[in-house]
């Protein structure tokens, strides 16, 4: 645990007692401030209740007369659609609103630090997607390295239940744009910015709201090193507006698109070989073809961003290749859960947007698609381009019939459950097909989580073809 800093005996308000909330209200107490604990859910209450926190109803009049912050979990909106009235009662209070992540940043590093001869490190990665499977492979590379490594964040684990830093230690940090969004503190040392497609739109007031909460992590201080994805127009955007001149090597471009042998440092990956270039020369290749837990372009791209990352960090091409090759991959990404009767069964729950499923789509030949959910803003449109590998999709979701109806000109099936969808997909597929999960939709309309609705498809799956 981190202990946080700078509040000694002064109370903290802490909105939302998930897994975060809790492990932010034990590490303010460990640092010494008070914590005020809140959550609407009555059970969360008593989780907190049963740890001895004071709970304490954050809507009552004069509530935040003399607290001295509020911390905010990344569920709760602070300003778009509308601001959480005890987000809003904090701000007519004239009250300080912050998240773990910038009490992480204020808190990690110590005066002991002064004794290391390696500085910790942190990095942080943001974008859209690959996000987990870039902060994963990171550290996997550099644990297989036999670096210190921790990895924490949007990825399961609380910053602010990292172990202190020992010397030499590099801790990944995965962070959303809810996160990024409302830290007050963001000073990592490495920032990788994987690439940027709409989501999560109602909750920055769009697109340019969107990549502002992305940007703010290569503003607030400025990383030593930023890796960007130069793909998207933003990507390509904030690599310009970070570099000093064509040869600044603070910024490491990355592209999946195209040769980058400029003069600053690119990594870059063309037909499966990624490609280092610095000064405008070659500094190292890796095949990525071979490597299995890493499929399709979109694993490149990750792949690409977490070379340069590990690069920046004095690992060498050839280590980081053998971190490659044993990467096992995350659940619920490109994650192969069955192979049957020549039928390779790919669970990708995690594709909850337009842009991840059509990445996934581009990854695997003739697929049986399963697909649908509660539909993001922005409608379906990409999506039929990149199904051009399609036989057949099998839509799920409460609104499935309305999904299918834009799936215009690919053979579509009203399914509604997983189950019917996986017996009519299994049923259908023959020798050398792929049955994919990959939704372009979220999964509340039916499931707690995506990870609830890859177990299931996993479940059903399995139940078939064992
Ligand atoms: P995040 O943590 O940003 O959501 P993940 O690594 O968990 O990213 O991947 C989420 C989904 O996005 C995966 O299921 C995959 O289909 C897709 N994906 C992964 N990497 C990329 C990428 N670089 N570009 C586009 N889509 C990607």
């Amino acid at each position: 645990m981190i202990p946080v800093r700078g509040f000694d005996n002064q109370k903290v308000a802490v909105l939302g007692l998930g897994r975060s909330g809790l492990a932010t209200a034990r590490a303010l107490r460990e640092g010494g401030a008070v914590p005020l604990c809140w959550d609407d859910n009555p059970e969360a209450r008593a989780r907190a209740v049963a740890e001895e926190f004071t709970c304490s109803d954050l809507m009552k009049q004069g509530a935040f007369d003399d607290v001295a912050t509020l911390i905010v979990s990344p569920g709760i909106p602070h300003l778009y659609p509308e601001p959480n009235p005890v987000v809003a009662a904090a701000q007519a209070a004239g009250v300080p609103v912050d998240n773990d992540i910038g009490l992480f940043f204020r808190s990690f590093a110590t005066s002991e630090w002064n004794h290391f001869e390696v500085m910790p490190k942190v990095v942080a990665v943001t974008g859209s997607n690959g996000k987990s499977t870039t902060s994963a492979l990171i550290h996997h590379v550099l644990d297989q390295a036999g670096r210190r490594t921790q990895l924490a964040g949007n990825i399961g684990r609380g910053v602010l239940d990292v172990e202190p830093a020992e010397d030499g230690d590099v801790v990944v940090l995965e962070l959303s744009s809810y996160q990024t969004e409302l830290a007050r503190s963001l000073t990592p040392d490495v920032a990788v910015f994987t690439n940027l497609s709409p989501d999560h739109l109602d909750r920055h007031g769009g697109m340019g709201g969107y990549f502002a909460a992305k940007r703010r992590l290569f503003s607030e201080g400025g990383p030593d090193r930023a890796v960007v994805g130069v793909d998207d127009a933003e990507g390509a955007y904030l690599a310009g507006q970070l570099s000093m001149g064509r040869a600044d090597d603070r910024v490491i471009r990355v592209s999946v698109d195209r040769k980058l042998t400029g003069p600053g440092w690119n990594v870059f990956s063309k037909k499966g070989f990624l490609s280092e270039y610095r000064k405008g020369r070659q500094a190292g290749s890796i095949d990525l073809r071979a490597i299995k837990g890493l499929p399709g372009t979109h694993n490149h791209q990750n792949a690409c961003a977490a070379y340069a990352v590990c690069r920046t960090l004095g690992l060498a091409p050839r280590v980081i290749e053998e971190g490659f090759a044993s990467y096992p991959g995350l659940p619920h990404r490109s994650q192969i859960v069955a192979e049957a009767g020549g039928v390779t069964y790919v669970n990708d729950s995690k594709a909850t947007n337009v842009d991840a499923a059509s990445k996934a789509l581009s990854a695997f030949k003739r697929i049986r698609w399963i697909c649908g959910g509660l539909e993001k803003e922005g409608g379906l449109g990409d999506l039929v381009e990149a199904a051009g590998e399609v036989i057949k999709a099998y839509v799920i979701g409460r609104e499935a019939a309305a999904f299918a109806m834009q799936l215009k000109g690919i053979d579509a099936e009203v399914c509604t459950t997983m189950e019917a969808a996986v017996a009519k997909a299994v049923a259908d597929a023959e020798d050398g097909d792929t049955v994919l999960l990959a939704p372009a939709a979220a999964s509340f309309d039916q499931y707690d989580s995506f990870e609830k609705r890859g177990d299931d498809f996993t479940a059903q799956v399995l139940a078939r073809t064992e």
